[in-house]
C-alpha cells in the first residue's frame, strides 16, 4: 500500500508518512483482538485494574515524549504538552470509578410482579469497539472513548486521523509494554476508507469529528445495525449580560474564543453582549487580545499556534469574507498569516454579525470571536437556541444566580456559568448529553461512559412451579 505523507503543521512540509491499512489488514486486526477478548472480559473489573495500573506505568514513564509527539502533531498546542499527563489521569481516574460503574449494575432479587421468580442481572461487554477520532486533541479524544471501553471489557481498534498519527505511535510504544493489553488494544493508520473498514468489522463505534462525517458513520453503523456514538461539533455560544464585569468576562471569552487557535469542538464561537455593554466590552476585548501572542518561534511559547490542519484556515477565511460580504466588521485580526510555511490567525473579533452568516450558523474552528448585540434576555436566550448544535454554551453575568437563571434556559449539554471552558470541572463526575447535531449515544465522561459498552441481561429463575395453562381462567371461561 502506498504510504501518506504527513505534513508537519508549523513548516508546512511532510517529515512523517503512514502506510494506510488496507481492508485485510483491518480485517485481521480485529479478529485478533475478537479472539483474545473474552479472556480480558473474564479477568473481572479487577483484573483488568491491575492491567491498566502497569500501563499506567509505562505510560508515566514516557509521558513526556508522548507530550512532544502531541505537540508534533497539533503544532505546539499548549494542552499537547501535558497529554502524556492528561492521559495518566484518564486511566488513573477509571482505576477508581470503573469499579464502581460495575457495582452499580449488579441486581439480585426477587421479582414484584411474579414473585416466585429470581431475577439477576449480567453486564457483557461489547467485543470489539472501534474508535474513530480527529485531528484536534488527537491523543486525548481517542482516549476519552478507548479507555472506558477497555475497563468495561471490550477489546478496542482505534482509526485516528491521518493528519495526527505521530502521538498515536508513541501512546502504543507504551501499550506494547503490558502484552495482556497489547492483545485487546490496536490501531490502524488510515483516512476515511480505514474508518469505514474498521466500522465493517466493529461491534459499536464511538466516532468524534465533523458533522458531515458523522453521518456517514451514523449510516454505516445503521447498515449494520450496530450502535454508534457520535460527538460532533458545536457552535459554542456565549452571553454576557448588561450587569457582567466586563473585564471578566473579556478574559473568559477571549480564552474560550481563541485557545488552541479555536481548534476546540467546545470553543466560543458566538457572543452575545448587552446592547448598553456592546462597545465597552468589545473595546476591552480587542486590547486582550492584542496582547495574544502566535507560537512561531518556539511551540512553547506564545499563547495560540498554527493551524494543525493547514486546510482548516480556508474555511475560517471563508466564514470571515461570508460574514464581510454581508456586513460584518472584522475589528482586529481576520488574515491568515503564512509564517515559516505554518498557517496562522491572531485573534479575529468581528462586530455587525448577523445570523445569516456561516460565522453565526457554522462549526469555525479558528480564533474567530464575532459579537452581536442583544436587547433582553428572552432576544440573549432566543439567539444562543438559534443553532442545530448544542454542545455547551457560556453565561457571564452580574451573579452567579442570575447567570444560572439563563443557562437553564439554553439548549446545549454543559453551560458554564461565569466563566467559559469549565468542561474538565466534570470529568469522571456527571455525564451530559449534547444537544441537535453535537452528539448522538450516551454521555463519555461518568459512570454511563464506561457503561455504553456492556449490554445488560437478565436471567430470570422460576423457583416455584412453572404456571400450569389448564389452571388459565383469565378469559371467564367457567367451562
Ligand atoms: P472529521 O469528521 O473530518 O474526521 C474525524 C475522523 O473520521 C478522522 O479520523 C477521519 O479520518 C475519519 N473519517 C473521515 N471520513 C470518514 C468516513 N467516511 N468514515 C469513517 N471515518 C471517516 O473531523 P476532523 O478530524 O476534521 O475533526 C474536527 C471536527 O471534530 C470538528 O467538527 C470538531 O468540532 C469535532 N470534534 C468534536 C468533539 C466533541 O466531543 N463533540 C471534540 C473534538 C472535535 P481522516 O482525518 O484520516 O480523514
Amino acid at each position: 500500500m502506498e504510504q501518506l505523507a504527513v505534513i508537519n503543521p508549523r513548516t508546512g512540509q511532510p517529515d512523517h508518512a503512514i502506510t494506510p491499512a488496507t481492508a485485510e489488514e483491518v480485517a485481521a486486526k480485529a479478529a485478533a483482538l475478537k479472539a483474545a477478548q473474552p479472556a480480558w472480559e473474564a479477568m473481572g473489573v479487577g483484573g483488568r485494574c491491575a492491567v491498566m495500573a502497569r500501563w499506567l506505568g509505562a505510560v508515566k514513564a514516557k509521558a513526556a515524549e508522548i507530550g512532544e509527539a502531541d505537540a508534533h502533531d497539533t503544532g505546539g498546542c499548549h494542552t499537547s504538552y501535558i497529554q502524556g499527563f492528561i492521559t495518566m489521569g484518564n486511566i488513573g481516574g477509571w482505576l477508581e470509578d470503573a469499579p464502581k460503574a460495575f457495582a452499580g449494575l449488579e441486581w439480585d432479587s426477587m421479582s414484584t410482579s411474579m414473585p416466585t421468580v429470581r431475577v439477576q442481572s449480567q453486564v457483557v461487554a461489547y467485543p470489539l469497539v472501534g474508535v474513530i477520532s480527529p485531528w484536534n486533541a488527537p491523543l486525548m479524544l481517542a482516549l476519552l472513548d478507548a479507555v472506558p471501553a477497555l475497563f468495561a471489557g471490550s477489546s478496542v481498534l482505534l482509526k485516528p486521523s491521518e493528519v495526527t498519527p505521530r502521538v498515536i505511535e508513541a501512546l502504543f510504544e507504551t501499550v506494547a509494554e503490558v502484552p495482556e493489553l497489547a492483545a485487546v488494544f490496536d490501531y490502524v493508520a488510515g483516512a476515511g476508507d480505514v474508518g469505514q473498514a474498521v466500522i465493517a468489522e466493529a461491534d459499536t463505534i464511538c466516532f468524534t469529528g465533523s458533522v458531515p462525517t458523522g453521518r456517514k458513520v451514523a449510516v454505516a453503523c445503521a447498515e449494520r445495525l450496530i450502535p454508534c456514538n457520535l460527538e460532533l461539533g458545536g457552535k459554542d455560544p456565549c452571553i454576557v449580560t448588561e450587569s457582567a464585569d466586563l473585564d471578566r468576562a473579556a478574559t473568559a471569552v477571549l480564552r474560550g474564543a481563541v485557545y488552541a487557535t479555536g481548534q476546540v469542538c467546545y470553543s466560543v464561537e458566538r457572543v452575545y453582549v448587552h446592547q448598553s455593554v456592546h462597545d465597552a466590552f468589545v473595546a476591552r476585548l480587542v486590547e486582550k487580545a492584542a496582547e495574544v501572542r502566535l507560537n512561531t518561534d518556539n511551540p512553547r511559547a506564545g499563547h495560540i499556534g498554527p493551524f494543525t490542519h493547514g486546510p482548516q484556515a480556508d474555511i475560517v477565511a471563508g466564514h470571515i469574507a461570508d460574514a464581510v460580504a454581508k456586513g460584518a466588521t472584522v475589528v482586529t485580526g481576520g488574515e491568515i498569516e503564512e509564517i515559516g510555511g505554518g498557517r496562522y490567525m491572531r485573534p479575529t473579533i468581528l462586530t455587525g454579525v448577523t445570523h445569516d452568516m456561516a460565522i453565526m450558523q457554522d462549526e469555525t474552528f479558528g480564533p474567530c470571536i464575532p459579537v452581536m448585540a442583544y436587547s433582553d434576555t428572552d432576544e440573549a436566550v432566543r439567539l444562543a437556541n438559534d443553532t442545530q448544535f448544542g454542545l455547551t454554551a457560556s453565561v457571564i453575568a452580574g451573579t452567579a444566580e442570575e447567570a444560572e437563571a439563563i443557562g437553564r434556559r439554553i439548549n446545549a449539554g454543559g453551560i458554564f456559568l461565569q466563566d467559559t471552558f469549565l468542561t474538565f470541572a466534570k470529568l469522571r463526575t456527571f455525564g451530559s448529553d449534547s444537544f441537535g447535531w453535537s452528539g448522538y449515544g450516551a454521555p463519555r465522561i461518568g459512570p454511563e461512559s464506561l457503561r455504553r459498552f456492556l449490554r445488560r441481561k437478565s436471567l430470570l429463575t422460576q423457583t416455584g412451579a412453572p404456571a400450569d395453562i389448564r389452571n388459565d381462567h383469565h378469559l371467564g371461561d367457567k367451562a
